[in-house]
């Protein structure tokens, strides 16, 4: 089904391309926005926010989405109208929603011909490389494919136990994906529309703060406490938008029922409280990988390799690499060094040691002739390195 023909509801021509600030973009949907306060998904406002979306992907930017909601579409469909702290029946009313909710997102973007993807993400697996990797390479892949992710947390199985019994909030989920995919602007869109100074249903004089260019505990002190049918409220909000400026990118948190909301962010209009990234992306994503660099593992690899890898930033190839040091496994971070040992660039592997052992120096077709598999053609994706 397709109506992208169809003129948009606001009249404007859809083929003029705007000129935009973000290109990667995390959009954050909670719970309260989603309902806009009642007890069913405000089908309205979700057509109007993929339609926000439909435009900016046309624009060139690439979209993935976080949503809440599951629990509240669980709790509508079942009707259950008390509220209960057990992890197990919050489970449950996750489980029964987010299929219905991922129903909901698939139709109305089928209206734009936007494929959507449900991926359901934990963050035990995400603290670990390899489902750091997997996850990431993944999310990449998918916009690679023009497919747009809709994530969500596994509620099914994630229990944070650290903090008893209570299931994650999507605020600080929706800065590891930001982290993740390198995301330029995380909009965090719910229905306040910002950071105040104090609560403004409370105190008359309370104040939208524009920009926050550190958070500290005077800013966190603002935040107050968590409301409403989500997990999150502002503290949550706060940690996320600490979470995703130290990891190069912009976070704005502001009200998903402003008109055309994401797409003048995306353009860097200033709307709701804007955090600015605290780092820049190359040196976000070395701070990262050294924090995770294994001293053992290293591979040397021939010139033509290095010309690719640090001038041409392309991926590294198995037929570029020499030599192989040390124990690392897939998904380990590496030091690549040059003929003579010089360190020139760190990436994550995609092959053990002993793996690009046995296929360094080959052409990438033999990968899997040799391995009797494959998980891509680089040893290093591109996405996955940073030149020193
Ligand atoms: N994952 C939960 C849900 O979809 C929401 C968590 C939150 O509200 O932050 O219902």
């Amino acid at each position: 089904m397709s109506n992208s023909l169809e003129p948009v509801s606001d009249g404007e021509d859809t083929r003029t391309t705007r000129k935009l600030r973000y290109r990667r973009i995390i959009v954050k949907l909670g719970s309260a926005l989603l309902t806009s306060g009642g007890s069913r998904l405000d089908l309205a406002l979700m057509a109007s926010l993929a339609e926000q979306i439909a435009r900016l992907r046309r624009d060139g930017a690439e979209v993935i989405v976080v949503t809440s909601g599951a629990m509240a579409v669980g709790r509508h469909r079942l009707d259950i109208r008390v509220d209960r702290k057990e992890t197990t029946f919050r489970q449950v009313l996750a489980a029964v929603g987010q299929s219905h909710l991922m129903h909901a997102y698939d139709q109305i973007f089928a209206e734009h011909d936007i494929i959507v993807a449900q991926t359901l993400l934990t963050r035990r697996d995400l603290a670990d490389r390899l489902g750091y990797l997997n996850a990431r390479n993944t999310l990449l892949s998918l916009l690679e494919h023009r497919v747009l992710p809709v994530v969500n947390e596994n509620d099914v199985v994630a229990v944070e136990e650290i903090e008893g019994a209570k299931i994650g909030d999507n605020d600080n989920l929706s800065a590891l994906v930001a982290n993740l995919v390198d995301a330029d602007l995380l909009a965090i869109l719910s229905d306040i529309d910002g950071l105040y100074t104090a609560d403004p249903n409370v105190d008359p004089d309370a104040s939208l703060i524009r920009r926050v260019e550190r958070i500290d505990a005077s800013i966190e002190a603002m935040a107050g406490s968590g409301h409403g049918p989500g997990i999150g409220g502002m503290v949550t909000k706060i940690q996320a938008a600490r979470l995703a400026t130290a990891s190069s990118t912009d976070v704005v948190i502001t009200s998903g029922h402003e008109s055309d909301v994401i797409g003048r962010l995306a353009q860097g209009e200033a709307i709701g409280t804007l955090f600015p990234a605290q780092v820049d992306r190359m040196e976000s994503r070395k701070r990262w990988m050294l924090a995770g660099l294994s001293l053992r593992g290293s591979v040397l690899i021939d010139d033509g390799a290095v010309q690719a890898v640090v001038g041409q930033r392309r991926s590294l190839l198995p037929a570029g690499v020499r030599e192989v040091q040390g124990v690392f496994q897939r998904g380990d971070v590496v030091t690549i060094c040059d003929s003579d040992g010089r360190r020139i660039a760190l990436g994550i592997v995609n092959y053990s040691a002993e793996e690009t052992e046995r296929i360094c120096g080959l052409r990438s077709e033999r990968i899997e002739e040799v391995l009797g598999y494959q998980y891509g053609s680089e040893v290093v994706h591109r996405n996955n390195l940073v030149a020193l």
